[in-house]
């Protein structure tokens, strides 16, 4: 019986080293020691044995268990680290490696536009106000005095709100003047930049475009703080402190008086050419540049805003945004600024 232990440890010591995997290693522990294992089948003979006998080959065989259990235990641990071994060769990572830097984008030539709008506003002590682009027809035209035959009203140049009656695409972002002086009691300075719409598309015009409104009321205010506000903005806005503005009486409902405000050409300063007798494209020789419809607010817009015409007088001004875009930054069209080409947009 002896013999037999010593033959069947040797067996399992074999056994044990030859396994290469943990799994095999526990199915090998089934085999050999578990409840039917081949080791305890050779333990049931004990019974047959004297009471001395017993003792001796009891004590071997518990040794040999014992020998046999911590061999498994080296093994398994052998394993585990040979396979984080494993791991380490084919999962390892250089960590002087330098990353890949994640492609970032930045914001649109119009909105970054009416950031430096807001800014330049901003330290004239204007509020920055927003309002609704689908607007009620009552803020869009009637508030601010456009007759009701007025042509501006035309199914032509107006995109109506199919199935919402009286609801436009505001055709202006002069609304908003009417909704913040509703909330507000002047003195007020505000400017109201976003997206206004009007059927037109053609090299110049586009369905939708950009506007930035601009209101002060208070008492005493005249065209002069009209002139010295716009004048101020447009040199900080093309970087071009010899800017010059002039007033051409017009009409608008809104104001009155009205009027069309050109600026110095910012190509050729007014001159009309640039170098010598290289006559401007830009202002086509005539030195000046539509830059703005504004006026003295009217007392009837001023009365429906909740202001007192007595007591208070006003300016308001409408720029387009992406016309001065186009002329600060020399783009030919403006569909570059709508069509998202990053070829254009990355030059920004
Ligand atoms: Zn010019």
């Amino acid at each position: 019986m002896q013999e037999q232990i010593k033959t069947i440890k040797e067996t399992i010591i074999k056994a044990i080293h030859s396994v290469t995997d943990e799994a095999a290693l526990r199915e090998l522990e089934v085999r050999y020691f578990g409840r039917k294992g081949a080791f305890n089948e050779i333990l049931k003979g004990l019974a047959t044995l004297s009471d001395d006998e017993k003792r001796v080959v009891g004590k071997m065989a518990n040794e040999t268990k014992k020998e046999l259990e911590a061999a498994i235990v080296t093994q398994r641990s052998k394993l585990q680290s040979s396979q984080l071994g494993a791991i380490a060769e084919t999962e390892w990572m250089d960590m002087t490696v330098p990353g890949t830097t994640p492609r970032v984008g930045h914001r649109h030539l119009v909105s970054r536009f009416i950031d430096d709008l807001e800014s330049v506003f901003g330290r004239m002590g204007f509020d920055v106000a927003t309002g609704p682009e689908v607007e009620e027809e009552h803020y869009n035209f009637n508030q601010l005095n456009v007759p009701e035959d007025h042509p501006a009203r035309d199914m032509q140049d107006t995109f109506w709100i199919k199935n919402l009656h009286k609801y436009v695409l505001r055709t202006q972002t002069s609304p908003v003047q009417i909704r913040y002086m509703g909330t507000r009691k002047p003195p007020i300075r505000v400017i109201a930049p976003g997206k206004t719409f009007r059927k037109d598309s053609d090299a110049t015009h586009s369905p939708m475009f950009h506007q930035v409104e601009g209101l002060m009321i208070d008492e005493n205010i005249s065209m002069a703080n009209l002139k010295a506000v716009l004048a101020h903005a447009l040199r900080e806005i093309f970087e071009t402190p010899s800017i010059e503005l002039r007033f051409r009486a017009s009409y608008f409902p809104f104001v009155e008086p009205g009027l069309e405000v050109d600026c110095t050409c910012v190509m050729c300063n007014g001159k009309g050419q640039t170098g010598t007798r290289i006559p401007c494209r830009l202002c086509k020789k005539s030195g000046w540049l539509e830059i703005a419809g504004a006026g003295m607010v009217h007392p009837t817009v001023l009365k429906n805003g909740g202001v007192d015409p007595e007591r208070y007088t006003g300016f308001a001004f409408g720029v387009g945004i992406d016309r001065m875009i186009m002329l600060k930054y020399k783009i030919p069209h403006l569909r570059l600024l709508f069509e998202n080409d990053l070829r254009f947009l990355e030059q920004f």
